[in-house]
C-alpha cells in the first residue's frame, strides 16, 4: 500500500485487481447490481489490507497426522461499524473475509443550525475498549461524518479504530488526520478534489444512490 508524507495515516492500495474493479465502479453506465457487487468485493480487499497486522496467538492444531503449532487472531471479535446508509454496502464484503465479526451501526444527520453531524443512531457491541473497530463508509469526502463517527466510538470507549473507504478526497483525509491521527485510513483510491456540493472528483457519484438504486 502507498502512503504520502502529508497524509501519513492514509494507505492507498495499488493492487491491480482493485484498480480494475474501481474503473468499472466509477463508470456511469455500471448498473446497480454490479455496482453493489463491486463495492462488496473492494471492501473485502480493503479489509484484507486493514487487518494485515492483527495480533495472533499460538494454538495447537491436530492434523490427521500429528500435532503442530498454529495461530489464531487473538482478542475479542473484530467489529464492523458501517456509517448509514452507504456504509451498509461494504458490510457483506468484509464479512466474507471475517465471518465472525460483530456489526454495529452509526447513523448521522447534519444539524441545520450548526451544520455539524449528530448521531441519530448508535449501537455497538459491549466491551468496547477491548475491540478493534473497522468503520466503513465508501466515500471519505469532507470528512465530517467520518470524524463524527470516530468521535462517537471514542466517547463510547473505543481505542483501536481503523477507517475503510473506497474513495477518499484529500480534504477528508486531511481532516481525519488532524482530528484522529491515531486512526489509519485504508482506501482504494485517493481522488483529486471536492466540488462545490461536496462530491468527490472524479469520484463515482452518489455511492448510496448507485448502490441502492435510488438515483
Ligand atoms: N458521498 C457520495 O456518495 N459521493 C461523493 O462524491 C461524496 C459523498
Amino acid at each position: 500500500m502507498a502512503t504520502t508524507p502529508e497524509l501519513a495515516n492514509l494507505f492507498v492500495t495499488r493492487h491491480p485487481l482493485v484498480e480494475h474493479k474501481m474503473s468499472i465502479l466509477r463508470d456511469r453506465a455500471t448498473p446497480t447490481k454490479l455496482f453493489k457487487e463491486l463495492v462488496e468485493e473492494i471492501a473485502m480487499l480493503m479489509a484484507y489490507e486493514a487487518t494485515s497486522d492483527l495480533p495472533l496467538e499460538p494454538i495447537t492444531v491436530e492434523t490427521p497426522l500429528e500435532s503442530m503449532r498454529g495461530w489464531r487472531v487473538s482478542g475479542k471479535k473484530l467489529t464492523l461499524v458501517p456509517i448509514l446508509r452507504a456504509g451498509l454496502g461494504m458490510v457483506e464484503g468484509v464479512l466474507r473475509l471475517v465471518p465472525s465479526a460483530r456489526v454495529g451501526h452509526i447513523g448521522l444527520y447534519r444539524d441545520h443550525d450548526t451544520l455539524e453531524p449528530v448521531d441519530y443512531y448508535f449501537k455497538v457491541p459491549g466491551d468496547v475498549a477491548e475491540r478493534t473497530f473497522l468503520v466503513l463508509d465508501p466515500m471519505l469526502a469532507t470528512g465530517g461524518s467520518a470524524v463524527a463517527a470516530v468521535s462517537s466510538l471514542k466517547r463510547a470507549g473505543a481505542t483501536r479504530i481503523r477507517f475503510l473507504c473506497v474513495v477518499a478526497a484529500p480534504a477528508g483525509a486531511a481532516r481525519m488526520q488532524v482530528a484522529h491521527p491515531d486512526v489509519p485510513i485504508f482506501t482504494a483510491a485517493l481522488d483529486r478534489e471536492l466540488n462545490a456540493s461536496g462530491y468527490i472528483l472524479p469520484g463515482l457519484g452518489d455511492a448510496g444512490d448507485r448502490m441502492f438504486g435510488t438515483r
